[in-house]
Order: C-alpha cells, then structure tokens, then sequence
C-alpha cells in the first residue's frame, strides 16, 4: 500500500510522571486492606437478612437487602434508565441499546482486579450491591420483572442485544444458564440478541457449548490485561485473585471453535502499563483468530486498588481508538504501522486522506462491544461514561459531533488548518 505517512505529534503530557502514556513502572496497584471476619463472604448482608422487596438502588445502605442471583440480577444505570426503572438523564444519548446484566450474590465477587469496583477487598467497606461498577451504580432487579418489560415492548425494544456478566462465585455458571434460558423462553434471539461476558476462571468447554445450545449469540473474555504480565499483576497472584492468562486463552480459544467467526471477543483496558504497540499486536492476534477487541480507556474506578492512578492520557488513547478500528474494520494490519522506541503509533499505514476520512467518521472514537443493528462497526453496548466522565470523553456513546472531533484531533495532535479545538467548546454544544 503507498503512504503519505502523516507524522504524529505526542501533544499532552497527563501521564504519571509527566510521560504522554502510563507507563508500566507507574501503574502498580496499591496493597488491599485486610477485611474483618465479620465482612467476610457478604456476612453482614446475610445475617442482617433483610427479605428483597422488588427493585433495589444502591446507596450503600448496610441494611441491603439479602437478593441473589438467578431470581435477581443487577443492571446498569443506563439501562434501569432506558427500562424506566430508574429516573434519569444521560448527556448526548437518550437510552442505551445494551440490557447490560449483572449476576448478584451478597458474598459477590470472589476474585480481587486492582481496577474493580466490585472486587473482593471491598467487603469491608461495601456490601456487593452498593459497589459502583465502571463508574455507575448498579441496581438489583428481579429478572422476572425485567423479561416483562421487555417482552411486552416487544419488536419495540430500544435494546439491540441483551449481555449477561458473570462474575467470579460458583453459582455463576449455574446461574447463567437459567437466567439465558428464562430469557429466550420469551425472547427472541433475532429481537434481541444476547451477548455473554463470561468468567473462564469457573467455566469449562461444555459450558461454552451449553451457552451457545441455549442460543447465546456472542461469547466474549474480559482478558482486560494486554500482556500476561499485566494480567498477573491486577488480577492474578499480585493482588490475591484466581485468574490465570492461560485460563482465559483456553476458554477464548474454545469459544473461537464453538462460537465461530465474528462471534467471540476479548475485552481489553488500554493504559494499565502496556505498551501501545503490546496492545495493537493483541488485537491483531484477536482479528486473525477470526474475533474483535472490545476496549476500554483505564479510569481508576473509585474504591478500586487502581484508583490513586491516573487515567489513561487521551493522546494515547486516541491513537489506540484509531488503530484498533483500522485493524478490526479496515483489514489494516499492525504490522503495516510504524512505532517508536516507547512503543507508540508513529503512522497508522495507511495513506493520510484516507486517515482523515475515518477520523472525520468518528466511528474510531464510539464505545466499542458486541455490533447492535445499525452497522458491524458499532457497538449496541455504549456503556455511557464507563471509562471516563462526560466532561472528557474517552468512548462516545453518541456520534461524536464536529465540536467533539475538534477535540479529538486536538488530542491527537492532528487539528485540520483553521479548525482549532477551542477548549470546553463541545460542552456548550
Ligand atoms: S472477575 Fe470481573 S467482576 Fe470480579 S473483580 Fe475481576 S473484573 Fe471485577
């Protein structure tokens, strides 16, 4: 492919340490704090004993109410938005286009990633239910009642597909399968498709095949970590969690063969100490096993091991955004790009009009998951301000507009002549 290879520009220094990217050296979570027997495992939640009474808001209530999985699952604050369960507002979108579900149990999550709200090392602090997720509360819903709501909207459902998070229990898996299956007893999968975030640390090759027999539509691993050394250090033997890279290559690599082609995915969080050129090289490893990358900007999320560390610098993540998307949209490969000695994109590889077309698309920048029903590149899981707060965008859970593309070429050093970002511009839009 010839190339008018466009320089780019390193513009912010907002970094750990000054540097433009978060460095490995500075992204070490910090050490848990023991938990009192008597927080141990959800014990003040079940000894309290509290009976649920339908739909449960968190606000770190220590009376909250003893509610588990599979009669009871939590959502996110978008989607109990989208449902009209919760009251609310969401800046730039009017709902979401993903039922985002959340397997509960009061002795929640058993395992411990540095960047996680729901972690185990919280229980002294906060009972599972009032944790804060990916930066938004989580309220706890009977699935009964949310089947109901769906169903009865019918081809009407705002929601392009339906996702079910395991997290680390084990009921999980169990739980799972009885909560897809109550689903598509009066779902559709053509109406609305569902996506599984599985747990592979619990799971085995049969459950992979189960899920996708009971008409499961997508299997994604929340790898999270680039390398396996990331993977170790936030969410392996660094922080006192089960998880093992190996683990999650198994079950990916299984989900691959029983799930097929552009049906299996790995969530990745760009900014935790890998490098720009680590990441790229996974995703390409994810697009030629026939899958995609569903990536997150680093946010340290309150509470969480990680939360003393800064967000991932918007130079870097934008320059992640932009390759990503040429890698998995594009047939662009990494290995067409250029990097330099940090490991950071010099050039995309591809010859630059067609580079400021897809900036100008803004496709590149939109919260990236498992397709809705628009197009193949856009993801029906917007996840609205997940990784960063409205005021400074890292995934667009709308169509970034020409204020925000002006902010997006600003961060990326790449502003066109005579269209300068002016700063907070896109907050008056
Ligand atoms: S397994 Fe998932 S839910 Fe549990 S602590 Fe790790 S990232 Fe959070």
């Amino acid at each position: 492919m010839s190339c008018l290879k466009p320089e780019i520009a390193f513009p912010s220094a907002t970094g750990a340490n000054g540097l433009d990217y978060n460095a490995s050296l500075d992204m070490v979570p910090r050490a848990p704090n023991p938990t009192p027997r008597d927080a141990k495992n959800g014990a003040r939640v079940k000894h309290a004993n509290v009976p649920p009474a339908g739909v449960y808001l968190p606000n770190n209530n220590r009376l909250t109410p003893h509610m588990r999985s599979p009669e009871y699952v939590q959502l996110s604050t978008a989607a109990a938005i989208t449902l009209g369960i919760m009251p609310g507002k969401m800046h730039g979108c009017s709902c979401t286009r993903c039922l985002n579900l959340l397997l509960t149990y009061p002795e929640g999550c058993r395992a411990n990633c540095a960047y996680c709200g729901l972690a185990r090392h919280r229980e002294a602090d906060r009972d599972y239910a009032d944790r804060n997720f990916i930066r938004v509360d989580w309220p706890a819903v009977p699935m009964a009642q949310i089947i109901e709501k769906v169903a009865a909207d019918g081809e009407n459902t705002p929601f392009h597909r339906m996702c079910i998070s395991m997290i680390t229990h084990p009921n999980s898996d169990a739980d799972t399968i009885t909560v897809l299956k109550a689903w598509t007893d009066r779902i559709a999968p053509a109406t609305v498709p569902v996506s599984i975030l599985s747990n592979p640390t619990t799971m085995s090759r049969s459950d992979v095949k189960q899920l996708h027999g009971l008409g499961a539509d997508i299997f994604t691993v929340a790898l999270d970590a680039a390398t396996p050394e990331i993977f170790d250090r936030t969410r392996g033997k660094g922080v006192q969690s089960p998880h093992s890279w190996a683990k999650y290559w198994e079950i990916l690599e299984d989900a691959r063969d029983i799930f097929g082609r552009e049906k299996f995915g790995a969530h990745i969080i760009v900014g935790m100490g890998e490098t720009e050129h680590d990441i790229l090289t996974l995703v390409q490893r994810l697009v030629d096993m026939g899958g995609h990358s569903h990536m997150f900007c680093f946010f340290p999320e309150k509470g969480s091991l990680m939360d003393h560390l800064p967000a991932t610098p918007r130079d870097q993540w934008r320059r992640v955004q932009v390759a990503r998307y040429l890698i998995d949209y594009r047939g662009v490969r990494v290995d067409q790009m250029r990097f330099d000695e940090a490991g950071r994109v010099k050039d995309f590889g591809i010859p630059n009009a067609e580079l400021q077309t897809i900036i100008d698309q803004g496709l590149a920048f939109r919260t990236s998951g498992c397709p809705g029903k628009f197009r193949e590149d856009l993801s029906a899981c917007d996840r609205p301000y997940g990784d960063s707060p409205p005021s400074n965008i890292a995934s667009y859970p709308f169509q970034p507009r020409p204020a925000d593309l002006r902010k997006i070429r600003h961060q990326l050093g790449m502003e066109k002549p005579g269209e300068a970002y002016v700063e907070g511009e896109e907050i008056e839009v």
